[in-house]
Formats: C-alpha cells, structure tokens, sequence
C-alpha cells in the first residue's frame, strides 16, 4: 500500500506519503511555534489560518516528491499509486482539525475526478493512535500488541495498555496539566525564547544547571495508582524562581531571572526537568508492575509524543531498561543496544524492550498519520466498507480508550 497522511490537530502542518514496506517516500512539516511564541500559547484563529494557507501546496509537493513527477502529471501518478488518504480526525483544535480533514477531501475529489483507477480508501485516524504506532514503522523490532504506551505530548500525559489496533485502556492520565504544557509554561517563565518550542528551550538550558540544587517534590508520591500531575510541581517551580528573581530588587519581572542570575535559572531548569521525568518514570514502573501481574503478555514499553524527544528521558528510560535486563530502542542508532548484559537482572525481566521513536517523528508529522492508516488498511478485510468522508466530522474531543484501575499496584 502507498498512503498519504495529512496532520492539521494542533500547531503543525504535516504530511506524508508512505508505503506498506516502511518507505517514507516524501514529508513536509511546517511548525507554527514562531506565530504563537507572542502569546501564552497555541492560539486556535492563527493556528487554523497558517493551516490554510500552506496545506494544498504542502501536499502538491509532497506527492511530486513521492512520486518523482512535476505538479502537471501530479494528480494523474497520485491516482494510480495512491491506495489511501489518512487523516487526523481528532483529538484536536477543532477548527484546525477541520482545515486538515477539508484538504484530504479536496485531495480524494481531485484523485477520483475522470479516474480510471479504483477509488483511494479515505481513512479517518486518530491523533494518539498515530502517536502510538510509529515505532513499528522503524527499526529492526516491531512491537507487537498488548504493548505498554507512555504518552506523552503537548496536550497528553498517560500510559496506556495498546491491546490491538484501536483498543486501548487507560491505565493512567494527568490530574491537570500534560508534562508537554509544563515544561512549555516553566520555559515561559524563565524567559527561554519559545521560538523552536518551549521544551527543547528547557532542555537545552538544564544542560548548564543542576538537578540536585532545587529539591522539588515528586509529585503523587503516596498515591497508588498511575496518573499524573503537574500542576502542584509548577507551582513550587514558580514559587523558586520569584524567590530568587526577589534577591534583585522589587521591580525586576519574573520572567528576567535568566538575564539577572543565569545560573540559578539553569539550576531551576535542571531540576524540574529531573523531578518531572522521575515523575514520568515512577509512574511507568507502577504500570509495568500492574502490567506483570494482569497482563503478562506485554512484552515492550513504548515511549512516544514530543516530550519522548527528550535526550534526558531518553537516557533515563535507557537505564530503566538495563536494571531491567531489556533491549533499548533508540532509534537515532536504529539498532538495539543489548542491555542484557546485566546478571542481577534475570528472570525479573518484565518486558523485552523499551522502544522510542526517532526523535523527530516524536512531534507531530505526516509520517505518523500515514502509518496509522497503512495499519488500518492491513487489517481491512474491505476497504469499500469504511465510512464515506461526506458521512464523518472532526471530532474535537475524542477519547482513545476506557480507564482502568490500577490502584492493586500499591505497595509496589
Ligand atoms: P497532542 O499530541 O497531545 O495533541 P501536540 O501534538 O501538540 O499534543 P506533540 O507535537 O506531540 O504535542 O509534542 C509537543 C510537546 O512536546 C510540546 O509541549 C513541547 O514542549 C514538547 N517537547 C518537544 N521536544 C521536547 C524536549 N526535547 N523536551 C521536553 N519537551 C519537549
Ligand atoms: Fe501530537
């Protein structure tokens, strides 16, 4: 199969084309962080307008690349070699879900205007299902289902039990803020030029700082089960940096402390990121625990969405999955690195492998959409039978799966 996947959700302009066999054929990404880097974030009226005005010539580029033709025999070569059109139906902004959905149906009128060829399959997906499948696009080892998913992204936070396509369980979501939100408003704060992303701002500046200078709470620490918060380490991490901005002088704004003690907003950086990504990784433990107990088959931890781009997490999961005794994906090597190597770990082993994204396939892009639909055209057993586009809306609010109790993980 060759699938076109159109991403329009939030703040990105994504799409691609890629085939059954794992090709990328061709992809763009146009990112809208300059536009909202003004505002206190993603600001929907803006965000659809940039949609608009870049979305059709995107894809008229995309397919010339895929197919290697000019933008006159584009259309032609598209319905010959297209088998479906992907789209990001939700969840989402639903203005700018709406530009993304209107252009893919623009796209199947223009394929099927005086074809000879069979009608392309339109195929709605869903924007945390394409988060999840991506690293069985890549590398050498393709998870299979039940697999553990930790989520997490600019809007989400949660782990996940991927059961088979489309069946999902919550194990566990943010009480508030996604970690993706946090590091974005801390990286405010500090002042970082959001510019490229407030998180890979904050990355970047932890880099120069401590982890151990501010001692944070971690939070949820006593509570059982497998959700999330953010919102209580925010404001400790607020409360800090007025602290020391204080030190110099009554008038100085919150946001100067990198200009007046760069140091000290390094440090501040530095640790929240620590404790937010113990947070992240206390809370997966518990899941791979409830997960040996009530659902042995699962053999492998995916760690996806754009906070999964994060070399700090990175390295973190890499030592969970060598205590462990697990294979690491990483697939910036695109190889395993063998973490078996260590004898304490044995029969204690809980899964095979932690498996990350490469990293930029870790936000929003094309790639993720059209992989997503390959997977759903895999397991047709007749593509005439989905829904017609003209029968379907976007669908802003969208739920990925039921909950499900984790609280007999206590004790763990
Ligand atoms: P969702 O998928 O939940 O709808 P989204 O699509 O906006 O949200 P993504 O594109 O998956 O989110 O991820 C964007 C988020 O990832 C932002 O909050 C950004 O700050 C964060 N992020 C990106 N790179 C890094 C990094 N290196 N470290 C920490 N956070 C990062
Ligand atoms: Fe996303």
């Amino acid at each position: 199969y060759v699938v076109l996947g159109i991403e329009t959700s939030c703040d990105d302009t994504a799409v691609a084309v890629v085939s059954s066999e794992g090709r990328i054929l061709a992809e763009a990404v146009v990112k809208q962080d300059r536009i909202h880097a003004h505002y206190g974030g993603v600001v929907p009226g803006l965000a659809r307008k940039a949609h608009e005005q870049v979305i059709d010539e995107l894809i008229e580029r995309v397919l010339c690349e895929a197919f290697a033709c000019s933008a006159d025999g584009v259309w032609i070569q598209s319905a010959h070699r297209l088998d479906a059109v992907a789209v990001t139906m939700g969840p989402g902004l639903e203005i700018c879900l709406r530009v993304g959905f209107h252009a893919a149906r623009r796209v199947l009128a223009r394929l099927t205007s005086g074809a000879t060829s069979p009608r392309p399959t339109f195929i709605s997906t869903h924007h945390l299902e394409s988060h999840c499948l991506v690293p069985r696009l890549f590398g050498l080892y393709r998870p299979a289902f039940p697999f553990l998913v930790l989520l997490v992204s600019g809007g989400h936070c949660m782990l996940l039990l991927a059961r088979e396509l489309g069946a999902y369980d919550v194990l566990g979501s943010t009480l508030d803020d996604s970690v993706g939100e946090a590091f974005d408003k801390i990286a405010r704060l500090l002042g970082l030029n959001v510019g490229g992303g407030g998180g890979p701002a904050l990355e970047q500046l932890a880099r120069e700082g401590s982890p151990f200078a501010f001692d944070f709470p971690i939070p949820l620490k006593k509570r059982p089960d497998c959700n999330f918060s953010f919102a209580g380490l925010k404001t400790a991490v607020r409360m800090a940096i007025e602290h020391e901005v204080k030190q110099y002088g009554a008038s100085i704004e919150v946001t100067n402390l990198l200009q007046v003690n760069r140091q000290a907003a390094a440090d501040i950086a530095a640790s929240f990121q620590r404790v937010s990504l113990e947070h992240l990784f206390e809370r997966t433990r518990r899941a791979l625990h409830w997960c040996r107990t009530h659902e042995p088959n699962v053999r492998s931890l995916i760690v996806s969405g754009g906070v999964a781009a994060n070399l700090e997490l990175r390295r973190r999961f890499g030592e969970l999955a060598y205590d462990l005794g697990w294979r690491l994906q990483d697939e910036d090597n695109n190889h395993f690195k063998n973490a078996t190597s260590n004898p304490d770990s044995g029969s204690d082993a809980l899964a095979d492998s932690i498996i990350f994204p490469p990293l930029r396939y870790c936000t929003d892009n094309g790639v993720m959409v059209a992989w997503a639909g390959i997977e759903r055209l895999q397991r047709l057993d007749d593509a005439a039978g989905e829904p017609q586009p003209d029968s379907l809306e976007v669908v802003a609010r969208w739920p990925i799966g039921r909950r499900l109790a984790t609280d007999a993980a206590e004790g763990n």
